[in-house]
Order: C-alpha cells, then structure tokens, then sequence
C-alpha cells in the first residue's frame, strides 16, 4: 500500500500533527518535533508523549507511517570539532525525541564540507557522528535523505549514502530517503519510463531498495541538474507527473511514508488525491 501524506504543521505541540495528516487523507506524515531552526528545545512532556501517542492510535496511524524530520542546524560532518559535538548532541535529542514518541525513524541530511575537509573526510565524520548517536539512543533508525548538492552539502550522489551506509556498525537503525526533487536537481533524471528505471538501478546499486523507508514527494523549481534545492507543486515543476506515476505504480516503494514537501499547503488534499490516482 502506498502511504501518502505531506510533512505537517505541529505548531501548538506535536500532538496536533496526526489530526492535521488524517485532515488532509494522509496515510502517513513528516513532522519537525521542535524548532527545526532553533539549537535548543524543551523536553517534550509526559502530557504532550501520550496526547501523541492518542491522536496516533485514533487517526489510525503506526509508527512506521512517520518520518520526523530532524532540525536543520545539524551538521555531523563539520570540520570544526566542538561545532561537531554541538551537532552530535541535538542529533542525539532528536533521535531521544522519536523513542519517547514511541516512532521509529528520524529523517537528516547527511551533512556539509564547508570546503574545509574532503567528501571523503566529511563523511567519515558524518558516519562516526551516527555510530555515536547510535550507540547513546536505543532503538530510532536514521534515514539519511539524499540532497540537491546546494552549496557544499554531502548526499547528492547516491554513492554518498552508500558510503556512510558502510561505514555504519549497526546496519539495522540506517536507513535511507529519496527527494525527487533533490535527486532531479542533482543529476537523476526521472521524467521518462527509462530514465527513472535508469536512476532507480542506481540506488540499488549503490544503496539497495532494502534501505529505503521513506520518500519525499516534491516537483521541482529548478531544472535537471541545476544543483538547486526548490521545491514546486506536483505538475507545476521541471519533473512534471510522468515521475509521480512511474513512483506510485512501482512495487518496490510500498508501505514507505511518501511525504508531500510541496509549496503550497492548501493543495495538500488535492495533491494526495491525484496521487492516488495515478496508481493503475
Ligand atoms: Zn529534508
Ligand atoms: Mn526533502
Ligand atoms: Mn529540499
């Protein structure tokens, strides 16, 4: 089954984004379980854990429909070793987060250079990051998501990912997230039947199908290659809805959160709705 949704507002606490995704005809959901642009946040509470925990249950929801998404100040792969444990220690409360939540995945980016250190150093650090934070938590699985290779983040090649992958000691609790956009913007194309079966053989020769637990669904604003991270509304992008139902129709993606991170929220509905359309 597809699990289609869209990454949702928690404003006024995380136990509001299970109603805000069933509102919309969500069958799973992104969410941020604090400030994604703030270092600091305050523990969640018992109060806020079990309202989540309810609102769950009574919109019909499991664990694995959700891919929180972790802030977006984290970078394990900084050079800059105190900046480095400053990142691993939000890392940890993040994926601290998800366990209390009673969730499973937490979704990152992998991590930037700031043409300080190579590729290769950088991921190195990024990996050694995520067997520390794995051995200080207990049970949340990393779904490191590819990038549209902006600036100098690492994780526009699937090779990247397939790198910290290896690296990882504990192959369980990592796991991997494919944006369309940022995989269309990065050089994977995705708009005809052979390319996008051309661009899935990659991940799977270079990450495997095994690894994949969530997707995000975005057009894009930027054309093929262009290295630039924006997002636009199904149809409405340089991807166009050709990729959406090749998506939609292939078995390999199923029961995978498949997230709308998409410009405009208030066609949400209209878009999970033609996504399920798509489907033969
Ligand atoms: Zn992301
Ligand atoms: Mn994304
Ligand atoms: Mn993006």
């Amino acid at each position: 089954m597809k699990l289609i949704g869209a990454h949702v507002s928690a404003a006024g606490g995380v136990f509001k984004s299970p109603k805000n995704a069933h509102d919309i005809g969500a069958k799973g959901f992104a969410l941020f379980t604090k400030n994604q642009k703030r270092w600091e946040a305050k523990p969640l509470t018992e109060s806020d854990i079990s309202k989540f925990k309810s609102e769950m249950k009574k919109y019909g929801f499991s664990a694995k429909d959700v891919l929180p998404h972790d802030s977006y100040l984290i970078n394990l792969g900084n050079a800059d070793p105190e900046k480095r444990e400053k990142s691993l220690a939000a890392f940890i409360d993040e994926l601290e987060r998800v366990e209390q939540l009673g969730l499973i995945y937490l979704n990152a980016h992998p991590g930037s250079h700031l043409k300080e250190i190579s590729e290769e150093q950088c991921i190195q650090y990024i990996a050694e990051g995520i067997n520390k934070a794995l051995s200080a938590t207990k049970t949340a699985v990393v779904v490191l998501e590819n990038t549209a290779g902006q600036g100098t983040n690492i994780g526009y090649k699937f090779e990247h990912l397939g790198a910290i992958i290896n690296l990882v000691e504990d192959k369980n609790r990592i796991a991997v997230c494919i944006d369309t956009c940022h995989a269309f913007v990065a050089g994977y194309d995705l708009r005809t039947k052979e390319a996008y079966e051309q661009t899935m053989a990659q991940f799977e020769e270079h990450v495997g199908f095994k690894y994949l637990k969530g997707m995000h669904l975005n057009d894009s604003k930027g054309e093929f290659g262009s290295k630039k991270d924006r997002h636009h509304s199904l149809g409405a992008g340089f991807i166009g809805i050709d990729a959406f139902k090749f998506l939609m129709n292939d078995e390999r993606i199923d029961d995978i959160p498949m997230v709308l991170e998409t410009v405009d929220p208030s066609i949400w509905g209209k878009e999970i709705e033609l996504l399920y359309s798509l489907i033969d």
